[in-house]
């Protein structure tokens, strides 16, 4: 029996189908979930310049794991907007019933800037985007988990929350805010037999970040490719991360295999930090 058979996974920010969201949301339909894949539709009117929203690509998501012979559901919501993500959990609890694996993994950083230049509305956006929409999907998720007697929420945050990251002041602090929901719900939630957990990627090969190392290579004047290799050559385990590095790890926190914790931050790095990773020993 697959560990996830008869369970039902709700995953933000799932519509971009090289995303982080996608490809765990896949994932925890190959181990037997139904999925509702949710993600924001279009661009920012306010920000034009920052790639955001799913358009057709969520539809295309939820048919691929539909082959996977699990039920799928594809709905667009904007996690900031209290209205949106209420519709969203009825709507979802409507058609599927019940909801029993919630990620938390919509996020973004439109507007990066030095501190002094960093406007009020980018850094108002970031934190509607990460930490507010994280919380907001929660309190209208659990009490569904409650009456079910249970569930599992992970909440997809950033190795920026206890790094920093240059011009991305908002993302650091909304990333920095998952970690503190994320234990405290875990310690009000645990009567409820509700499990909540945080993961920090490191370096994941998407969309975003390929964006986020462009907004980098100009800062520092080096080029993609080079701040790539830097990154590989800072990480023993030698390269960046996939997707799929961060999807089994939703898929393990989602299942009954990490049953007894709780309240934990898990690294999703490669070690990146820890050593240098082209020093081999020889034996
Ligand atoms: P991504 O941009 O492909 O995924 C983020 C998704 O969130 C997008 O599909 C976007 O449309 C959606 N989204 C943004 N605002 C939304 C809103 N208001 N409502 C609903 N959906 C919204 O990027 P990704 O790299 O796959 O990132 C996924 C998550 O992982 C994000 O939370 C990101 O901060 C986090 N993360 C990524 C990396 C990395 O290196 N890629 C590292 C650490 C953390």
């Amino acid at each position: 029996m697959k560990r996830l058979a008869g369970k039902v996974a709700l995953v933000t920010g799932a519509g971009r189908k090289n995303g982080i969201g996608a490809v765990c949301a896949r994932r925890l339909a190959s181990e037997g979930a139904a999925v509702v894949v949710t993600d924001i539709s279009g661009n920012f009117a306010e920000f034009p310049d920052y790639k955001v929203g799913a358009g057709e690509e969520l539809a295309a998501v939820a048919n691929a794991i539909k082959k996977l012979g699990v039920e799928a559901l594809p709905l667009f919501a904007d996690v900031s907007s209290e209205e949106s993500v209420s519709t969203l959990v009825q709507k979802a609890q409507e058609n599927m019933g019940r909801i029993d694996i919630l990620v938390n993994n919509a996020g973004g950083s439109p507007g990066p800037a030095p501190l002094t230049q960093f406007t009020l509305a980018a850094w108002e956006k970031t934190l509607a985007i990460n930490l507010t929409g994280t919380f907001l999907c929660c309190r209208e998720v659990v009490p569904l988990m409650i009456e079910q007697g249970g569930g599992k929420i992970i909440n997809i945050s950033s190795r920026a929350a206890q790094r920093g990251a240059i011009w991305m002041h908002a993302y650091s602090a909304a990333k920095a805010g998952i970690l503190g929901l994320t234990r405290s719900m875990a310690v009000e939630l645990a009567a409820f037999n509700i499990c909540v957990n945080a993961l920090c990627p490191g370096d994941i090969e998407t969309d975003f970040k390929q964006w986020g190392l462009e907004v980098e290579a100009r800062i520092k004047d080096k080029t993609v490719a080079e701040l790539k290799e830097e990154i590989a050559g800072a990480t023993p385990l030698g390269r960046l991360g996939r997707p799929e590095d961060v999807a089994a790890a939703v898929a393990f926190f989602a299942s009954a295999d990490s049953d007894y914790l709780t309240g934990e931050v898990l690294n999703i790095t490669g070690g990146h930090g820890l050593g240098n990773a082209t020093a081999r020993p020889s034996f």
